[in-house]
C-alpha cells in the first residue's frame, strides 16, 4: 500500500473531486438531519455533525486521491462498520431527494457512480 498525502479539502482548485465529493455528502446530511433530527439553526446535530467530519477525514485520506471511484464502486472499504452503516442510511434515504434539492450535485453524483 503506497502512502500519499493526504489532500487538504480547503483547497478546492487542487482537489476539485474530492471537494464536490464532500460537498454532495454534506447536503445529503443536512437534508437527511433537518428531516429526522431536527437540528434547528444549528445545521446538524452532534451526532451528524460528526458523521460529517468522519466523511471529510476519509475523503481526504483516500488512497486514490482525485482519481477515486465513487464509494460504492471503491474496492476499498474505508469506513468503520458502524459509520459505513449510518452513512447509508443517510444515503438512502438523502438519494432520490437530492435529485430535486440540488439537480447538479446529483446528475454529478451519478455520472461519476457510473464512470469506471
Ligand atoms: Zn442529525
Amino acid at each position: 500500500m503506497t502512502t500519499r498525502q493526504a489532500a487538504d479539502l480547503s483547497r478546492e482548485a487542487e482537489f476539485p473531486r474530492l471537494c464536490r465529493e464532500f460537498k454532495t455528502v454534506s447536503a445529503m446530511l443536512r437534508m437527511y438531519c433537518r428531516a429526522h433530527h431536527r437540528p434547528g439553526s444549528a445545521g446538524l446535530c452532534p451526532a451528524c455533525a460528526s458523521l460529517r467530519d468522519y466523511a471529510r477525514r476519509r475523503l481526504e485520506c483516500c488512497r486514490f486521491g482525485e482519481s477515486k471511484p465513487a464509494c460504492v464502486n471503491c474496492a476499498v472499504h474505508c469506513y468503520k462498520p458502524d459509520m459505513r452503516e449510518a452513512m447509508r442510511r443517510v444515503m438512502r434515504w438523502a438519494g432520490p431527494r437530492l435529485l430535486w434539492r440540488h439537480p447538479v450535485l446529483a446528475v454529478r453524483h451519478l455520472v461519476d457512480e457510473h464512470r469506471a
